[in-house]
């Protein structure tokens, strides 16, 4: 391990050292089978006592309500792009049997490229159905085409009666994020929801599940999350959905719905206890030794804690050096990811020197996503704050030396 070097990747990203050396003697003999974990059936015993521990370990951590079952998929945020247009669609359908398909209407909270993604997949599934885009965060900013805040409440347009409702809480890309204080002019406006029925709502958690606990968790329909930030290697998408809408896609498809495929409907998964198939095994399991790990030292609201640390150190440097005029924050006060700061460093070559200055002290992952350029530094669970004190002290070398 002294080879290892810190890691500021922004997916797949750093996991803890004690749980890479645990799953190093797993994969050679899981929990005493005599099996590596890449080799033993999913149906034993073992795995399946081990899968179904996975999922209280999530339950109890981010308080999963009674209402809410905890699926465990495959193919990323990406596939739910499709999956939660699919299922919620047939819900809809179900819940409205009579409505013509062009009055059927889902809403999307456009913030960042990851919603714009799901936006985009939105529009090929829907079947006849209207994409609704509820806010523009684009529209908001200085030059009309930055992602770089979260729209103040008094911006969101909702339909009557959507078939869902979606957002994506922390864009990976930009380095937005909603604020999880609900007093917060950038946290996400639950009061301005349509209807008093139970809500449609949709959140993409891919970059920040488990960094803290999720506001008004039993209000969502779903919530999902990809495991390869905070939690463990891709490969396990992780979804919590709501009962109501777990719903019988093949009566959805006799009444006129897109055909769900199986590997995608929530229905399968939840009826087969989460192996409806082969599930990633080796995902599972991993992301099990992190959630043991997380329980011992704290759980979710440690890591609120020692992110918010992280996060602190992060801005405050960069604001120091956007006093000095050498580094310029992406995002606007306030709507700062806590897992994701983007920032530029100003100056022909700067930011090449600055990369370079980091990777010889040891510090990698730093380059930002190419749409956006510039810088990102990730500070997923993972991330320790000595490493985050690392790297703010090499930034604010670099600052000093800057002529
Ligand atoms: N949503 C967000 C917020 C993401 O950060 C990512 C990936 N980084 C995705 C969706 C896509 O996830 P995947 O690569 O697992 O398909």
């Amino acid at each position: 391990t002294e080879s290892r070097v810190i890691n500021f990747g922004a997916g797949p990203s750093a996991l803890p050292v004690p749980v890479l050396e645990e799953a190093a003697q797993g994969l050679l003999n899981f929990n005493g089978t005599g099996i590596g974990i890449a080799e033993i059936s999913h149906r034993s015993k073992e795995f399946s006592a081990y899968i179904a521990s996975v999922e209280a370990q999530i339950r109890t951590q981010l308080a999963v309500p009674p209402t809410h079952s905890i699926l465990f998929l495959q193919g990323g945020g990406t596939a739910q792009f499709s999956a939660v247009v699919l299922n919620m669609m047939a819900r809809h359908r179900l819940l409205n049997p009579e409505m013509d398909d062009d009055e059927r209407v889902m809403d999307y909270v456009l913030t960042g490229s990851w919603s714009k993604a799901a936006v985009h997949e939105a529009g090929r599934l829907a079947g006849g159905a209207k994409v609704n885009i509820a806010v523009d965060a684009r529209t908001l900013s200085a030059d009309g085409k930055s992602f770089d805040r979260i729209p103040p409440h008094d911006a969101y347009r909702f339909s009557k009666d959507p078939a869902l409702i979606y957002y994506c809480e922390n864009e990976t890309v930009s380095g937005t994020q909603f604020s999880s204080d609900p007093t917060h002019p950038a946290s996400f406006p639950f009061e301005r929801l349509p209807g008093d029925k139970l809500l449609p709502l949709v959140a993409d958690y891919s970059s920040s599940f488990m960094s803290r606990p999720i506001p008004r968790l039993a209000d969502h329909a779903i919530v999902y999350a990809g495991a390869q930030k905070n939690l463990g290697p891709a490969g396990l998408t992780i979804a919590i959905v709501r009962q109501d809408c777990i719903v019988d896609v093949d009566a959805a498809a006799r009444l006129g719905a897109v055909p769900v495929p199986t590997g995608l409907a929530y229905k399968s998964f939840a009826e087969q206890k989460n192996m409806p198939n082969t599930p990633p095994v080796f995902a599972v399991y991993v992301t099990g030794l992190v959630l043991k790990r997380n329980a011992e030292l704290g759980g979710v609201q440690y890591y609120e804690e020692l992110n918010r640390r992280k996060q602190e150190k992060v801005y405050g440097v960069l604001k120091e050096g956007e006093a000095k005029g050498l580094l310029k924050g992406h995002v606007q006060p306030g709507s700062g990811s806590s897992m994701n700061v983007v920032f530029n460093v100003i100056g022909e070559g700067a930011e090449a020197r600055f990369l370079a200055g980091a990777e010889e002290r040891g510090m990698k992952g730093l380059k930002g996503h190419r749409s956006v350029g510039g810088i990102r530094v990730s500070l997923y669970n993972a991330v320790t704050e000595e490493q985050v004190d690392t790297l703010v002290a090499y930034i604010r070398e670099f600052l000093n030396q800057t002529p």
